[in-house]
């Protein structure tokens, strides 16, 4: 039997030049925020930073800026008026998207105030680089999980099991397959034309190694926009969710923002998340509440070669 790697072809020139806008945007924003983050700050105004800097340089944002702190893994972001801040010694992990008509660039950056940690932010680079090391089209799946999980073991250290990089479609955080960070069965291989975030999550060694949702939500994302609605502000709230977000991940806060605080919004949101209409995220807390750091950047996987859109 003949093994075809190439039964998807390469992205045109155009949708290409949008996928390279998108990622130099978050390349951008990413090393810009790492200059603004500070131990005392409030993390609401390191989303909205975040966020207000994509829309200057003439992006969107894919999904609301996650602030992860320490044991929280990912999908933390400020709902509105949050008071938090980030805390002294921390690990605060931020993680961006872009998107320019819908084509995605997803990056995060681990920010460290505690010498301690500082080795767990360099597996976690590390490991990132082992696996666009061995990207290419064909290359089996099982392999980049291989090489990520190799590499935070060689510098001591656990990798996330449950939490995983992903192909990105357009309008689509996670489209397509997944690329675990752990060693794992399958049959999977990286297409030609395909676009990937890759993102190990590293912790210590004598932490549980996986999250759990915790009970805080402040990302939602549309599900479906059929099925009936008896509610005349959910109904809007759907037509603006849709209008403004279509398929992309977003926060309460936009949500606040588009209705000048009227917390009108407030119970249409929860009357579309029981008809499910939308979905909320959960937080990713690790399970032993050890800490946790992230590195993560987005790939195009082309014919001749690999480019990390968000280098
Ligand atoms: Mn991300
Ligand atoms: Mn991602």
């Amino acid at each position: 039997m003949l093994i075809s790697f190439s039964s998807h072809s390469s992205l045109s020139d155009d949708v290409l030049e949008k996928y390279i806008r998108a990622g130099r945007i978050a390349a951008k924003v990413r090393e810009k925020i790492k200059e603004v983050v500070e131990e005392g700050m409030p993390l609401i105004e390191i989303c909205e930073a975040a966020e207000g800097m994509i829309r200057e340089l003439g992006g969107e944002p894919a999904f609301p800026c996650n602030v992860s702190v320490n044991e929280v893994a990912a999908h933390y972001t400020s709902p509105p008026n949050d008071k938090r801040i980030i805390p002294e010694g921390s690990l605060v992990k931020v993680d961006i998207g872009v998107h320019i008509d819908g084509y995605i660039a997803d990056t995060a950056t681990t920010i460290c105030f505690n010498p301690e940690y500082e080795n767990i932010v360099y597996a976690a680079e590390k490991a990132l680089e082992s696996a666009i090391k061995v990207m290419r089209p064909g290359v089996m799946i099982s392999k980049v999980s291989s090489e990520i999980q190799a590499a935070i073991e060689q510098y001591g250290f656990k990798p996330i099991y449950n939490l995983c990089g992903h192909e990105v479609g357009r309008y689509q955080i996670h489209a397509g397959k997944s690329i675990p960070n752990v060693s794992h069965f399958s049959i999977e291989r990286i297409r030609l034309g395909g676009v990937y975030a890759i993102e190990p999550f590293v912790t210590l060694r004598n932490a549980a190694g996986k999250v759990e949702e915790g009970f805080e939500k402040h990302i939602f994302r549309l599900v479906k926009t059929k099925g009936s609605l008896k509610n005349a502000e959910a109904k809007n709230l759907l037509r603006v969710i849709e209008g403004n977000f279509k398929t992309l991940p977003f926060a309460e806060r936009w949500l606040s923002k588009i209705y000048g605080n009227n917390e009108v919004y407030k119970r249409a949101l929860s009357e579309l998340l029981s008809s499910k209409h939308i979905m909320a995220y959960p937080v990713f807390i690790e399970v032993s509440r050890k800490p946790v750091a992230q590195a993560e950047h987005t790939v195009y996987v082309g014919e001749k070669d690999i480019l990390v859109l968000t280098a």
